[in-house]
């Protein structure tokens, strides 16, 4: 990532998983626009890392096996750093954006990182620990190989700020509220790209009340009213709501007391049953993948996904209240913007919202989704949050951006 005056501006945007890294380049476009000029990943740290990139327009760039050596984010990081060095030229890195999960109650807003901002962010691990270590190594290791290149964290959580009070309360007494127990809500990069998409798709039905259905290994929903958050079905961590991947979603309280009292269970193992082994996971016992499940002829995967149409359609129903009536209704992420039968079954389900599917237009995946007379309509809309990191980046680093 060589740099002299002269070359075009550049932001990289970095979500570093446990056993990934994406990644994303930005170059500035005629001093308005940031293109991607490069997005991918390093996947398989651990087991089989593997580093693939594409171009803007989507053609293969690089698709190597990487050294088992290559196993954490630091590794990952300098294999990205050779691609850039080996394939691009003409980019000045100006800074780098970095998805980051929980922001507490401290950081409402993209900041940039300082030792004292990253120590406060650590503080916040056990509150998301699938994410937020990993996107905090990355932070780290970026700090550690760009000197002198400013590290921008944005948040899932602030896109959900402004939450009413009584969505934000978590009802338990005041002076455990006032250590920050509240409901923060989660996937809010994503959300905010959507907003911006459905506003371009449908100015009206945007400045409406709209659900929007994150579906992927992680699951919620948000109730928007004019493109605001007004709730959210995470709360003061991603274990609430939605049935996920590997995460339960809603669970009553008195069955994690269980696990402790009846059972003596340690809190690491309680821990690790939540995060790791419950939701898609536990209920079928052989895959948190949708794509899996939805093969597979086992009953306890039928039970799986017949569980998370569920709980998709029953959040619905709740957030439509919230709400007070539905404008309009967005998939998005892996399981939304790709499996038909999905949305099929919940559009189904909640077809006594006023949304009649049109079952071409869904098997095609849309953009819209129902028919022309559904007094309800519905999109699928792929989601970009790199793009509203990098957007977010520029705009913090006091760099143009126009989109
Ligand atoms: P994350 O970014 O949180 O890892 P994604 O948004 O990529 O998750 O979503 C991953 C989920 O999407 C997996 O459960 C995967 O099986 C599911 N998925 C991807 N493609 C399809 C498909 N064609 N049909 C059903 N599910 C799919």
């Amino acid at each position: 990532m060589a740099r002299s005056a002269g070359e075009a501006p550049a932001i990289l945007v970095l979500n570093a998983g446990s056993s990934s890294l994406k990644f994303a380049l930005y170059r500035l476009h005629d001093a308005r626009r940031w293109h991607v000029r490069t997005r991918g990943q390093v996947e398989g740290l651990g087991t089989a890392p593997r580093l693939i990139a594409r171009d803007g327009d989507g053609s293969l760039l690089a698709d190597e096996r990487l050294e088992p050596r290559v196993s954490g984010i630091l590794d990952a990081l300098d294999a990205l750093a050779g691609l850039l060095a080996a394939k691009l030229d003409g980019e000045r890195l100006l800074g780098v954006g970095h998805r980051v999960v929980h922001g507490g109650t401290r950081f409402a807003g993209p900041t940039v990182v300082t030792p004292e901002v990253l120590a406060q962010l650590r503080a916040l691990e056990p509150l998301a620990p699938l994410h937020q270590p990993h996107n905090l190594d990355a932070i780290e290791a970026a700090l550690a190989r760009m000197p002198g290149i400013p590290q921008v964290a944005c948040f899932d959580t602030s896109f959900h700020r402004d939450l009413p009070p009584v969505a934000k309360l978590v009802p338990l007494p005041e002076e455990l509220r006032r250590q920050g127990l509240q409901r923060y809500g989660f996937h809010g990069l994503s959300y905010e790209y959507i907003a911006g998409a459905l506003a371009g798709v449908a100015p009206q039905i945007a400045a409406g009340r709209v659900i929007i259905a994150h579906l992927g290994s992680g699951a919620s929903l948000c109730a928007m009213r004019g493109g605001r958050s007004v709730d959210s079905t995470l709360g003061f961590t991603a274990l609430d709501g939605l049935c996920m991947g590997t995460r339960p979603g809603s669970l009553d309280p008195g069955i994690v007391l269980y696990l402790f009292q009846g059972l003596g269970m340690p809190a690491a193992a309680v821990e690790d049953l939540l995060y790791r082994r419950s939701g898609l996971l536990g209920i079928s016992g052989v895959s948190s993948d949708m794509r899996e499940l939805l093969g597979s002829d086992a009953p306890a995967a039928r039970l799986a996904v017949d569980y998370f149409v569920y709980r998709v359609t029953r959040e619905i129903g709740a957030l439509t209240a919230v709400l007070g009536g539905l404008d309009g209704l967005v998939f998005t992420a892996g399981i939304g913007e790709n499996s038909a039968v999905i949305r099929e079954r919940v559009c189904h389900a909640s077809a006594w919202l006023g949304l009649a599917l049109d079952r071409e237009a869904n098997a095609q995946g849309g953009p819209r989704i129902t028919r022309a007379e559904s007094p309800v309509p519905a999109w699928v809309i792929p989601t970009d949050e790199e793009r509203v990191i990098a957007r977010h980046t520029a705009r913090l680093l006091g760099l143009t951006e126009a989109a």
